[in-house]
């Protein structure tokens, strides 16, 4: 679509609004309602096929002062200062510490089950479930990003092991959505919209609150109908997988004293435990926030001020997502080469910088967007969002 084409018939054509808005920062910002559904349906559907405006799209021009946005250098090298007078453990060593405490945990459940009584069961199961999503969830997430370690080849490995030998997802498939769509097309649609976390065909309830629970069940399909066609990384995907079940499946019945068919049962329930507060925190941090389009995206910034969120801290989310998936995403996404630990670290800098500039920081309540989400389930997770075009203003 041309946004000159555009601006121009706002001014011109009657069906079309146009708005002028001050934002609550103060950072100079102009919106115009380029398509908006009201009763002139037919006429506007004939304009917008004029404009490559699917029915049902609502389309907005987003006029920014560009000599107001501060430069990402600014920030960046005030973060650089920080890491460099930063130590080994607080670099690495604070969240690998988290990670062997989730594997001390879940070793230690594995003799704690083998008492005979449903209390052992369920605290164990319980508290693996947790070490298990904490290994998966954030261990695999610092993984993808190379954050680890410093070396190409360990990253790999750990990828490996977090996400596909402990979470039976695909370190491939995480790379490809994760790093390369993602990260760099934030809230961009048909990129990284997060557009791939919703089931429009299922209602608010059972999405939100019985179909996560389904996921450690259906994640290895998934994964391999992603890469169907990709024989050599679904082939290593697989023997991976299967390896790590059967290490699973060994380590209950050998030392929790389970039968094969409950050590799979178990394994199914016990990788469950976190999954409706991860599907909650996916969709909480991106949906519902400024969406672009990729032929008029705005500049990073100003895409991650706008487009991303951060959870106000919760010990529990915290432990099992990581800082950088919880606490800290605004600052995860402008600088994904840090661990959570450095991201905690530098939040207080990215914070004041924002402010400083009437940049929106955007944080937020667990359970206030819990609350959002199940009241306006059909606005945010089945229609299709307003898709911002960025103009910048001189
Ligand atoms: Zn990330």
């Amino acid at each position: 679509m041309n946004i000159m084409d555009v601006s121009v018939k706002d001014q011109k054509d009657d069906g079309f609004k146009t708005t002028t808005e001050q934002t609550k920062n103060g950072l100079r910002e102009r919106r115009s309602i380029v398509e908006d559904k009201g009763k002139n349906g037919k006429m506007q559907q004939k304009q917008q096929q004029r404009d490559g405006v699917s029915p049902g799209e609502k389309h907005e021009n987003l006029y920014v002062a560009l000599r107001e946005l501060p430069a990402f250098s600014h920030l960046n090298r005030q973060v650089q200062e920080i890491v460099n007078q930063s130590t080994w453990w607080e670099i690495r060593g604070t969240d690998w510490a988290v990670l062997f405490s989730a594997l001390a945990v879940t070793l230690l459940c594995l003799p704690l089950m083998r008492i005979n009584n449903w209390w052992t069961l369920v605290v164990g199961g319980v508290l693996s479930g947790i070490a298990h999503a904490s290994l998966t969830v954030k261990g695999g997430h610092l993984a993808t990003h190379g954050v680890l370690s410093t070396s190409r080849f360990w990253n790999k490995i750990w990828t490996r092991f977090f996400i596909e030998f402990l979470g039976s997802y695909s370190s491939h498939m995480t790379h490809e959505y994760h790093i390369k769509l993602h990260h760099p097309h934030t809230n961009i649609i048909g990129l990284g919209d997060s557009s791939s976390w919703k089931m429009p065909g299922l209602s608010r309830f059972p999405y939100m609150f019985v179909a996560p629970m389904a996921l450690p069940i259906i994640t290895p399909f998934v994964a391999i109908s992603q890469m169907w066609g990709l024989w050599k990384p679904m082939f290593l995907f697989a023997c991976v997988v299967l390896s790590g079940y059967t290490s699973n499946v060994l380590l209950l019945v050998y030392i929790s004293r389970f039968s094969v068919a409950g050590a799979i049962a178990f394994i199914i329930l016990n990788r469950a435990v976190m999954m409706i507060p991860y599907i909650h925190v996916n969709i909480f941090q991106h949906i519902g926030l400024s969406m672009y389009s990729k032929d008029d995206r705005p500049t990073r910034l100003y895409q991650m001020a706008t487009g991303v969120l951060n959870l106000n801290r919760n010990p529990l989310l915290d432990y099992c997502f990581g800082l950088g998936i919880s606490n800290c995403h605004v600052e995860h996404h402008l600088f994904p080469k840090l661990s959570d630990n450095m991201c905690l670290k530098i939040k207080p800098v990215v914070s004041a910088f924002f402010k400083q500039h009437n940049l929106p920081y955007q944080e937020r309540n667990y359970s206030e967007r819990l609350h959002l989400f199940v009241d306006k389930y059909e606005e945010l997770m089945v229609n299709a969002p307003t898709i911002l075009h960025f103009v910048g203003i001189q």
